[in-house]
Order: C-alpha cells, then structure tokens, then sequence
C-alpha cells in the first residue's frame, strides 16, 4: 500500500471520511460515526482521537444514553475559526461569513454593476468584508481566508480572470493578489459555478454526491464539475464554459466573438433582448405595460410569463430548450449522478424554464446517460457560490491534513 508521511491511504480516506461526517452532522457520539460509516468503535476511537490532537475536532458535552454510560459528543473544533465567501456577478454582489460546517454568521447581497471595473469591486469586497465581520460579531483574528466567485474564467493559481467575456475590463486583472493585499489575508478567486459545485458538495441538501454538475443559469451561463470527489477545473481553469457551447451555426453574435452559443441564445440577457424583439416586431405581450420606461429585463420576461403571458412563456420555453440541448450532451460526455440547477435565472423561471430543459435533456441525451440521473434545484439557493468560496478557504487551510485524499 502506497503512504503518504508514513500513514497509509486508505487509513487516511477514513480520516477524511469521519471528519466529514462529523461536520455534516454537527454534533454526533462515536457510536453513530461507527454504525453510519460501517466501521469497528476501536478504529473510530483512534481516528478522532488523532483528530482531537490535530485540533480539528472537540468533545462537546455529553448525550443521552440507550443504556449504561451516557456517550461523549464530539463536533467540529469551532477554534479553526471562520471564512468569507463572496460571488460578484452581473448586477449584484454577494457575500457571506460562515465556520466550518457552513453555519452563517452574517449574509449581504448588494447591487453592483460589473461595467465599473475591477478596482471599484476591490473597495465593495473590502467595505463588504467589514460589514459582514462587525455584523457577525467575529474578530478579524478568527478569519481564515477570503474566497471570491466570479463569471469568468480563472487562471490558475494565479487567480486572474482570463478575458471573461460578460465583465469587460476585468480579464488579465490582478484580482487575488490585490485583495489579497488589501485585506492583508489569503485570498483564494475561482470561477462561480466551480464554487456552486463545490458549495452544493459540501454544504448541500445532497452534499457528498461524488460526481455532480451544477448548471448555473443566470445572465450568463455556467457548469461547474465534481468529478469522482474533486473540483474539476481543466489543465487551465477554463472546464465548464457551457455557455459558449454552440447551439445554432448561423445564430446570434456571442460576446466570446462567436455566434449562436448557449449564453448568446438563453442567458438572461439574451432572453431579455428576445422580448425586446418580441414588442418591437408587434407581437401581443403585456410586456410593455409591465416593464415602465426602464427597459426590458429577464425579470420581466419571468413576471409576465408567471401571469400567463404566452409570448413570455415561449421565450422562456425555447431557452428552457436550448439549456436541455446543451446538458444532454454534458450528461452523456460526463454521465454525472446528479444535475443541480441554480443561479437567478433558473431559480426565478421555475417549471417555466425546467420543464422544456427536462423535455429537451430527455431527447437528447442517450438513455444509459439519463437512467439514474437526478436533476434538482440547489438547495442553497442564492447563497450556494459564497458557500462554494466558505468551503473553497476550508478546504486550503485543511489540505495539510488530508494530503493526498483531499479534494
Ligand atoms: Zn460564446
């Protein structure tokens, strides 16, 4: 068996294995770590004995017992301290403070215009960051690390957004290594949707699922990847771009400098622009009314259908279609357990964007790909990519511990 300083792989997976159980669970006796992860007392009580040394799990009191000796409940060590994770999209920022097993201490969400560039997102994050400390009650001395999620690709470990094409202004930008200079603490940048993915595999209604997609549709459109029980980036950071997937050959013009990708076909921009051609060409839509003198946004689009607007159901519909389009062939290059669906736009649109998306997935992907595939709603919601870069911070400060099983 191969080792790893002098402790052996398969002992060190049920480390792991335990550590996560403890975290998922919050607080838990021996006896149940042993009888959910099918392993003997006596290897448990090593295993959390040697994380009790690490530091990395504590005895918290005891429970009731079944009969004799009441157990002794143990739990993460709250002392490895806390983490911020922030997701800058389109038009709003998010962020959030959290331990680590993902419990919020503080949550904001504020508008930001991505058009402002790099520097003004650097000064939000900072005041964003303080805000969420001193509304936490948290002192900066138990802060591990700062994670930001952003819609673009990132240059690895460089942490640099390589040429995002829906942030102009923000590609080839020293992102990480200034913030991190500004916050004067280690500062980890990643694309959005991987910290979706990663958010949902840790923290998640169905956290642990080893191989899932999760399918961010917002203004943009992006998949992050667990491939096996790992973040899957690329050889570059670039893995995932199913927005830039072509849908059409003689389609729209892409901000990638393409035409007819999925972003350019049913992103919220794009489903946007297709009402707007929808009023313009006369078609019968309450859109006008509903929207003022403000223009036209997917929001709209997604209220009207609500109200049963027909123009407005079968714009969403057709890109409900093109997104099924593009996760059919996803499913059947990748053959993942689980699909998990988040970002504004698919959370907002509901059934009105999901049942053409299922219907579309369905005649397109093969049926050895579509048996046993779940296809859910993330269950963190809005908060899933701050909870991504929470556990994104975790996990760096933890990879010394686990190395070599870690993610
Ligand atoms: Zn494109």
């Amino acid at each position: 068996m191969s080792s790893l300083d002098g402790i052996s792989l398969g002992r060190m997976d049920s480390r792991y294995r335990v550590f996560n159980f403890i975290r998922s669970a919050g607080v838990v006796s021996r006896s149940e770590i042993a009888k959910n992860l099918g392993l003997s007392r006596a290897s448990i009580s090593s295993i959390v004995s040697k994380l009790i040394e690490m530091g990395l799990v504590s005895e918290v009191g005891l429970g009731h017992p079944h009969w004799g000796r009441p157990p002794t409940l143990l739990s993460l060590n709250p002392e490895i301290g806390y983490s911020l994770g922030f997701e800058i999209d389109i038009s709003r920022t998010n962020g959030i403070l959290a331990d680590l097993g993902g419990n919020i201490a503080a949550y904001k969400s504020m508008p930001f215009d991505v058009k402002d560039g790099p520097d003004a997102g650097l000064k939000l994050i900072q005041g964003m960051a303080d805000f969420l400390l001193s509304h936490g009650g948290v002192p900066r001395d138990r802060l591990v690390g700062v994670a930001v999620g952003m819609a673009s690709p990132i240059s690895q470990p460089e942490g640099v957004p390589m040429t995002p094409p829906i942030m102009p202004g923000w590609g080839g930008y020293p992102f990480r290594s200034r913030l991190q200079e500004t916050l004067e603490m280690p500062v980890c940048l990643d694309n959005d949707a991987n910290l979706g993915a990663l958010g949902e595999f840790t923290y998640g209604k169905r956290r642990g699922v080893t191989d899932l997609v999760y399918l961010k549709v917002s203004n943009g459109i992006g998949a992050g990847f667990i491939l096996s029980g790992r973040l899957y980036r690329g050889a570059w950071g670039v893995a995932g771009e199913i927005g830039h997937v072509n849908i059409d050959e003689d389609g729209p013009p892409c901000s990638c400098g393409s035409n007819g990708c999925l972003e350019a076909m049913a992103g919220g921009m794009a489903i946007a622009e297709r009402a707007l051609q929808a009023v313009r060409a006369g078609h019968p839509t309450i859109l006008k009314e509903m929207s003022g003198d403000g223009g036209i946004t997917v929001d709209d689009v997604i209220g009207c259908a609500a109200k049963g607007d027909e123009t407005c159901r079968q714009i969403l519909a057709r890109a409900g279609s093109q997104i099924g389009i593009a996760l059919g062939d996803l499913v059947n290059l990748l053959n993942p357990r689980m699909v998990i669906l988040g970002g504004h736009v698919a959370m907002k649109a509901g059934a009105l964007l999901r049942k053409p998306m299922m219907e579309s997935l369905q005649d397109r992907a093969m049926k050895s790909s579509l048996e046993g595939l779940e296809v859910i709603y993330s269950s963190l919601k809005e908060k899933a990519v701050c909870l991504g870069g929470v556990a994104l911070v975790f996990q760096e400060r933890l990879r010394p511990y686990f190395k070599g099983t870690f993610i």
